[in-house]
């Protein structure tokens, strides 16, 4: 066993694109050190990539990382799903950690369930929130389950490592400490070829990620039609902001699938989130990790306002009428 990494980790498995490390590894770096102490173990980042791997695994020890452990090789720039899987499950049957988490990305998604049935363990995907029991310091991984009408807390017992995924900006990153160092342990690819080649990634273009916006301006069933979802766009322009929606415009073709927030949909925690003629149904909600909720609707029962920072109980086409001519446009 290389030095700095023990048997029995908190391992975040740390996703590299063109521009770097995900977000969302900062993300639950932050988690992992603070469920550390009490699972009494340490955090290590682990990394599967091409050249510059092992140096920006080194990096990682600012938002939490005591150990980083990586497979860097040229012919891993970027590994598909199947060839990651290979070498991350290489790395857990020589280090046996107790807990791997990882991002809920569309790479991750994939990758996760295949990882734990070459594994044989279980995996509790799209987690909001996570905790250590403190009888047991077994992982104590919650999601909404049945619908998304009770939030399922889950454990896993006895196969190893406890495996879970995490959606993006459900957890703030950490502020990032550049005074805290950590050892990087460098390996060799271990798992064989992939059998899948990877020709070419071609982005979804044009489409901007709602999960990045500082403002959103989201639209629902009581909006009121198309001419008010034009108002709402304005707003959102003149917010410097982006459109979103609940699920019903979205299945209805009003308003693309990337924009939709919540369950099915995206997370988002923009500084201000303004819900026109949205209900707050769970599974609404689920996605909204806002700073502050602005919510319009004109029944005062509605769930909404019991997330609501702001409750304004009017129509939709008034508010958005007397905003547009108090910014100005
Ligand atoms: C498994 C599952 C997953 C789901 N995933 C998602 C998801 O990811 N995202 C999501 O959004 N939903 C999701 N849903 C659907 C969710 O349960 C709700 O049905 C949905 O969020 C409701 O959308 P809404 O608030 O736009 O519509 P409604 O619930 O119909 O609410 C419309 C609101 O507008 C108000 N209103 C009406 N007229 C006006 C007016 N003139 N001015 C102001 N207010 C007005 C009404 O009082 C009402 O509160 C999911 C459901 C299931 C079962």
């Amino acid at each position: 066993m290389k030095s700095g990494i023990r048997p029995g980790g908190l391992w975040v498995f740390c996703e590299q694109s063109e521009s770097g490390v995900r977000s969302v590894s900062f993300e639950l770096l932050g988690q992992a050190a603070r469920l550390a102490p009490a699972m009494k173990t340490a955090v290590t980042a682990v990394l599967v990539g091409g050249t510059g791997t092992g140096a920006r695994a080194a990096s990682l020890a600012a938002y939490g990382a005591d150990s980083a452990l990586c497979v860097e090789d040229d012919a891993l720039n970027r590994p598909d799903e199947l060839r990651c899987a290979g070498e991350l499950a290489a790395l857990v049957e020589a280090y046996r950690p107790a807990a791997l988490l990882l991002g809920a990305t569309a790479f991750g998604r994939s990758l996760a369930p295949r990882l734990a049935a070459r594994l044989n363990t279980g995996l509790t995907a799209d987690c909001t929130a996570l905790d250590v029991d403190p009888n047991t310091g077994l992982l104590l991984q919650t999601r909404p389950a049945f619908g998304g009408n009770i939030m399922a807390t889950i454990v896993c017992l006895d196969s190893r490592p406890q495996m879970a995924t995490v959606r993006p900006k459900v957890f703030a990153a950490p502020a990032p400490d550049p005074t805290r160092r950590c050892a990087v342990v460098v390996e060799r690819p271990a798992a064989p070829e992939s059998p899948v080649e990877l020709i070419e990634r071609i982005a979804a273009g044009g489409e901007i990620n709602i999960g990045d916006a500082d403002v959103l301006v989201s639209v629902g069933q009581g909006i009121g039609g198309a001419e008010n979802i034009a108002l709402a766009k304005r707003i959102a322009k003149a917010l410097r902001g982006a459109l979103s929606a609940s699920r019903p415009m979205v299945d209805a073709g009003l308003i693309p699938y990337a924009r939709q927030v919540g369950q099915t949909g995206k997370t988002v925690s923009p500084r201000l989130y303004i819900a026109l003629g949205i209900s707050g149904a769970v599974q609404h909600m689920a996605g909204v990790a806002a700073q502050t909720i602005v919510a319009v609707n004109t029944d005062p029962d509605a769930p909404i306002f019991r997330y609501a920072h702001y409750a304004v109980r009017c129509d939709c086409g008034a508010f958005l009428r007397e905003t547009l001519e108090k910014l100005g446009g």
